[in-house]
């Protein structure tokens, strides 16, 4: 059990040359794609990192493809230099202190299970090189393998494992360990969407019974979103938002994590914001609408001048209003899907699409169960959840 400080932590990758520089040409042409600031000294993929995690909690690092995710969790690790800031586990600091060294457990993407060994030989592997009596060895594998449910394949070689079961015993392998530190690094990705789920499960109940402090990546926001206590939200190497999944979901800090997290994802649209004798008001294409009393509020007490905004709604604030009503954003359907307790519609707004989540008990109370292709809606902003991004 530990505390983990990460602080101002930066990591460049020297520019690619000699012998490697096949791959690492590679890698810096990722690095292109994905707006990484690269320096003289190589690629920046991670900077400014700050980050206090509390001892047994449960933290995640979400964020796209290349952002610098596996880069943390591996200098944290051990497994890769930290260019500078200061990493501290419990009360030490552990820039240069070795991998084996740092009490931390690693579990990787791709399992690194070793294909001779049996499982339990894998799970045991650690414990045999700290030379950890057999008798000890045996009883915390045991009890390993009954946490996970993998007790009857104790004798049985990877191969012979499905993709969930080989997920548990690479779990297993760090669990036995008693590691201060899980890092976990997008464990589930390699698994198809309804096993992941039922892991997604598994690693909750596991994080109550192991009950130390866990380090997760992953892109996937749903996982982050369930699994953290709290989740920070990385892009090009930079945190955008470190909060609970509750407040990055409800006051997302910009449109990139107003974007990033939510599924179906949110909408934006160029706004203007406008400022009357009744208050402040949001114009989309061209049709008015007034905010509710919380933003209100808040805009005033920051003295907030009319301007060009983007204006965020998220496809479950969005509601369908009446025919007439002048104060609704006209919108044309273009496609229905029916998701069983919602209907997502995709609707064209001037040439843009908008997604809206309908209830499906509330589509059939109004007569609407059948939104066809085609048919004009009107979309209802005004007095909604709204986000509004200067
Ligand atoms: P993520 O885990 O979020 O997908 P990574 O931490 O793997 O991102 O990578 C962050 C950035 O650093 C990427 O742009 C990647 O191309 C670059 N990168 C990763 N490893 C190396 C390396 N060994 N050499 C050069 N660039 C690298």
């Amino acid at each position: 059990m530990a505390n983990v400080i990460l602080k101002n932590i930066k990591k460049v990758y020297p520019h690619a040359g000699g012998a490697v520089k096949k791959k690492k040409r590679t890698k810096e042409e990722g690095a292109k794609k994905s707006n990484l600031q690269i320096t003289e000294q190589g690629v920046v993929a991670v900077q400014a990192f700050n980050l206090d995690i509390a001892d047994k909690e449960f933290i995640v690092l979400v964020g796209p493809s290349g952002c610098g995710k596996s880069t943390l969790l591996r200098m944290i690790a051990g497994l890769e230099e930290i260019t500078e800031g200061e990493l501290y586990i419990g009360d030490n600091m552990v820039n240069d202190v070795e991998p084996k060294n740092r009490d931390i457990a690693m579990v990787f993407q791709n399992y690194a299970l070793y294909p001779h060994m049996t499982v339990f030989e894998n799970m045991a592997f650690a414990l045999k090189l700290r030379k950890i009596p057999k008798d000890e060895i045996k009883r915390k594998v045991q009890e390993a393998a009954e946490i996970l449910d993998i007790t009857e394949y104790l004798d049985r070689k990877p191969k012979a494992l499905s993709g969930g079961q080989r997920q548990r015993v690479a779990i297993g392998r760090a669990i036995v360990r008693q590691p201060q530190v899980f890092l976990m690094d997008e464990p589930l990705s390699n698994l198809d969407a309804k096993l992941r789920n039922q892991m997604r499960a598994e690693i909750i109940k596991l994080r109550q019974k192991v009950d130390t402090t866990f380090i997760y990546v992953t892109h996937d926001q749903t996982e982050a979103m369930t699994l953290g206590d709290r989740i920070v939200v990385m892009n090009d190497g930079f945190i955008q938002q470190i909060g609970t999944p509750q407040e990055v979901f409800d006051h997302p800090a910009n449109i990139f994590v107003a974007g990033f997290i939510g599924s179906p994802q949110m909408n934006f649209f160029d706004a203007k914001l406008l400022r009357g004798g009744e208050g402040y008001s949001v114009s989309v294409n061209g049709v008015r609408f007034g905010l509710p009393e919380e933003k209100q509020a808040l805009l005033r007490t920051r003295d907030v001048p009319e301007q060009e905004i983007v204006l965020g709604i998220r496809p479950e604030h969005i509601t369908i209003g009446r025919e007439d009503d002048d104060a609704c954003v006209p919108a044309v359907v273009d496609l229905s899907e029916m998701m069983g307790t919602s209907i997502h519609l995709h609707a064209d707004v001037n040439g843009k699409d908008v997604v809206v989540v309908v209830p499906t008990a509330d589509a059939q109370d109004e007569g609407r169960s059948a939104f066809t292709h085609g048919m004009g809606i009107k979309m209802e902003f005004g007095g909604n959840v709204v986000h509004l991004f200067g």
